[in-house]
């Protein structure tokens, strides 16, 4: 179905619903493409709702079989169901039952949104609108109900039945070669939260003793065969359920936890009450096919699912605009979670580099909006870094502000207060404002103004007066649809560097702006001064990344190199190297374009040779110091007229000249982090692993043979996933014979395996060269890969448009060609995959005449397309 007119949903047309939703009970008979839902629902009017409003239920693509009131069949005027609503014209005013039968085509479903089938799997994914597509419904977060549902199904062809909530009977259907089984969740719940799976699953299984003793069977549900790659995801989801006790205070609640991984899906999971669905990239995981990122990623993403039971399920949003209260909340979480078991600082600096990369770029384009939007088309295409990733530095900010104790307090109060309830923005800070005495007024800007703030910083040592003063100046940028905007509340992590390397003490005039090493910056301009400051101090300016801002300082070379050397935050040692390196790039790349001489990086390699000489170091830490930061990172800094070629060549020649110049260096650590022992996943190896690999990456960027020849023996000889790929990713940069040979081998030793063959597909996508448009056309036709497949795509063409910019930005427009003309081609199927394609044209604006012409072309024409409502929004948006 196609929408005439895009639609406009606005915060401020909020209504709460006319009509309640008090029990649900499903029937639904499983086939492949003929599957009957009986939905009987328990409906009243709502107090808080308006007087004789008619019922109107939503649907998508739905067809109506049967419709009965209190079990007697409606009369056809007394109703209108279209596939897109079913109304009630003048229903009771007072409780009644409304039994609905529709009709479905699991396997006709390729939005994946829904119910549908996935390799033989029937499975649901109804976050934000999918219920819709099962039956007519209230299909808002706001209205709650209580789910008992019954699944009938071939046994054959679905031995085990799963949904949300407690197991409550099973068994036999006699006669009939079918059975069935019955769920019932006592927790009122929005229908995003409901899931249904069936299939032939392979279980593995393990318990999970609360703390206060409740024993809970847990289980991972597979597809046959693959029951040996699931245990670092079950190890990890006790870890998460322990750690939320912990931290949090926060039990499990029901008696099982279930977790099924399927192939086809939209998202990474999805946190169903009870029934967690996943990706089973975010599931699967063994030494010979996942690298230390998948492990990391593994343990993040069920954590986080986890983390939901409390903030997303037991307390949900009122409304789509409110998806940061969930969702930024649940990724601060499990980004704590994952400093608690591995290392804090590199956890820390992991997080801010793709809260940079993804985050800064899309808050500096035409998609930028604000943590919450207050109007959108189309709510899937909200499912963005700024509402999980800046929405978890607002939740940071808040911790900082508020301190360990304060934010616990809150936290506290919100589970208590807005359990099982459907909450918003104010309802969260008012239990902070509530529980700690203080006024969140200011600081719910981070909430509604879109742009990231820009910090411009002065300090200035009067050695006779003994004093240091920091003049701030703080800036919004515009943003789409919010041209001016006020000082925010900043909480900026402040410490002066004596010339021992150690922080002189703080001793601010105006202490009441300032605790704990965080200044509070609230106005547009503002002066801070500190006494007592007997030498010239070095300033180290937001430090562990306090606030999600940019900087502008008069901090020197010779300043960064010290902060490098001797900051006590280990954030800002990283950020001083970052910035170092980042100041190289952007002039290297303006002398490029000019046909000039770049400049020379030797500050930068000086400071890198002290990272790699100094043992104290974790070895993981030393590797993101060393690792040169990205093309799309570097065209973001830059900003504007923005040449992605002269990008590319400024990088590789950074690359090339590290690893020459810090060759001995580089040697040094690849031989003494090489390990014998069996690969383990845990955050110290990986660490070692890491430095080791992006040692080999800097020596190979120099292009002797004698380094290729060492990443192609890396590759042969490589014991596991991690060590192999990031050798291929090293050659896979090089035009030299031994990249095929290795690109070949790897084929033929992982093409029967789908997620293996996705990072061959990835790697080969990002290969810089003018050839790899016409490669990436050739994988399509290979077995491994369909259009059909979300992570396939992602793989092959979200990787090229996103991983390589000096290709997708072909200056001949050919790259935005390519990637338009496959969104338009899987809109119809799949709108949500499309959308995100779409999306990747986020920074087209930022770039230089020719290739910001031919963008704009390749934008003009999907919008001249027939769209649907996704695509159409992004496009529209991008074109704004
Ligand atoms: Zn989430």
């Amino acid at each position: 179905m196609r929408d005439p007119e895009p639609r406009v949903i606005r915060l401020a047309d909020y209504r709460p619903p006319n009509w309640l939703i008090e029990t649900v009970d499903l029937d639904v008979r499983l086939d492949p493409s003929a599957t009957r839902v009986v939905a009987r629902l328990r409906i009243r009017p709502n107090p808080a709702g308006e007087d004789r409003a008619s019922l109107v239920l939503d649907g998508d693509e739905l067809g109506l079989v049967d419709l009965a009131l209190d079990g007697e069949k409606l009369g056809a005027n007394s109703y209108a169901a279209t596939p897109s609503s079913l109304t009630l014209h003048d229903p009771p005013r007072r409780p009644f039952d409304l039994t609905i039968e529709t009709a479905l085509d699991p396997s006709a479903n390729t939005k994946l949104m829904g119910l549908y089938r996935s390799s033989g799997t029937y499975c649901t994914q109804c976050e934000a609108e999918g219920f819709r597509r099962i039956t007519y419904f209230l299909d808002r977060p706001d209205a709650l109900s209580v789910y008992r549902t019954r699944i009938e199904a071939e046994r054959d062809e679905a031995p085990v039945l799963l949904s949300n909530g407690n197991p409550v009977e099973a068994g036999p259907i006699p006669g009939t070669g079918r059975h069935y089984a019955v769920w019932h969740d006592p927790f009122p719940k929005p229908s995003y939260l409901f899931a249904l799976v069936g299939g032939k699953l392979a279980a593995v299984e393990d318990r999970f003793v609360t703390a206060s003793g409740r024993a809970v069977k847990l289980a991972i549900y597979v597809e046959p065969g693959r029951e040996g790659r699931c245990a670092y995801a079950l190890d990890s989801l006790k870890r998460a359920m322990r750690w939320d006790e912990r931290a949090y205070g926060r039990e499990y609640d029901l008696d099982v936890f279930n977790i099924v991984a399927v192939s086809d899906f939209n998202m990474g999971a999805m946190e169903n009450k009870g029934l967690n669905v996943f990706n089973d990239k975010y599931i699967l995981a063994s030494p010979e096919t996942a690298t230390d990122g998948d492990y990391a990623g593994i343990e993040a993403v069920i954590a986080h699912e986890y983390f939901h039971n409390w903030t997303g399920d037991r307390i949900t949003c009122r409304d789509w605009f409110q998806l940061c209260l969930k969702e930024g909340l649940t990724v601060f979480r499990d980004q704590e979670f994952s400093a608690d078991e591995r290392s804090r600082p590199v956890k820390r600096i992991a997080d801010v580099r793709v809260l940079k990369s993804n985050q800064f770029t899309e808050d500096a384009g035409p998609l930028a909006h604000p943590v919450r939007p207050e109007t959108y088309h189309e709510i899937n295409n909200f499912y963005t870094a700024t509402v999980y990733q800046k929405g978890a530095e607002v939740v940071r900010m808040l911790k900082t502000l508020l301190g360990e104790r304060g934010f616990r307090a809150g936290m506290d109060l919100y589970f208590t207060r807005c359990d099982g309830k459907a909450a918003t923005v104010e309802d969260f800070l008012g239990c902070f404002a509530d529980a700690n005495g203080v006024d969140l007024t200011q600081f719910k800007l981070w909430y509604s103004q879109a742009g990231t703030p820009e910090l411009a910083l002065k300090g200035s040592f009067e050695p006779q007066a003994a004093r240091y003063r920091l003049e701030v100046r703080q800036m919004v940028p515009p943003t789409p649809g919010q041209s001016a905007k006020r000082p925010m509340l900043i909480p900026f992590g402040f410490g002066l560097l004596g010339k021992d390397g150690r922080d002189l003490p703080l001793r601010p005039v105006d202490a009441g702006k300032i605790s704990d090493g965080i200044l509070r910056i609230s106005a547009a301009e503002e002066t801070f001064v500190f006494e007592g400051v007997r030498e010239r101090p070095i300033p180290s300016f937001n430090r562990g990344f306090s606030a999600p801002v940019k900087l502008v300082s008069n901090l020197g070379e010779d300043d960064l190199i010290f902060i490098a050397g001797h900051d006590g935050d280990p954030f800002n040692r990283f950020d001083a190297a970052s910035t170092l390196a980042m100041r190289h790039l952007v002039a290297s790349t303006a002398a490029l374009r000019a046909r000039k001489a770049p400049p020379s990086p030797d500050a930068l390699v000086s400071a890198l040779a002290r990272s790699f000489d100094d043992d104290r170091l974790d070895p993981a830490f030393v590797a993101q110091v060393i690792a040169v930061p990205g093309e799309s990172d570097i065209a973001h800094e830059i900003g504007s007229d923005v040449d992605p070629a002269a990008v590319l060549a400024a990088r590789i020649a950074l690359k090339r000249t590290l690893g020459e110049k810090l060759a001995a260096h580089c040697r040094k650590n690849y031989a003494r982090f090489a390990s014998r022992a069996p690969y383990a996943p845990d955050a110290a190896s990986a660490g070692r692993r890491a430095l080791r690999n992006a040692c080999l990456d800097l020596l190979v960027a120099t292009g002797a043979p004698a380094e290729i020849a060492l990443a192609r023996r890396q590759f042969d000889e490589a014991d596991n996933m991690t060590d192999r790929i990031a050798a291929l990713a090293t050659l896979a940069a090089q035009a030299v014979p031994e990249r095929e040979q290795a690109f070949e081998a790897f084929e033929k030793r992982f093409r029967g395996d789908p997620l293996v063959m996705d990072k061959w597909f990835a790697l080969q996508a990002q290969i810089a060269e003018p050839e790899t448009l016409a490669r990436v056309r050739a994988l399509m036709r290979h077995p491994a890969f369909s259009l059909a497949n979300p992570n396939r795509v992602r793989a092959l063409i979200g990787s090229f448009a996103a991983g390589n910019p000096s290709q997708f930005n072909r200056p001949d427009g050919q790259g935005y060609a390519f990637v338009a003309d496959i969104a338009l081609e899987l809109d119809p199927k799949n709108p949500q995959v499309a959308a995100r394609l779409l999306s990747f044209f986020k920074s087209w604006s930022a770039l230089e005449p020719v290739r910001r012409a031919a963008a704009e072309a390749a934008l003009k024409r999907a919008a001249a397309a027939e769209l649907s409502a996704d695509s159409r929004d992004i496009v529209g948006r991008a074109l704004a």
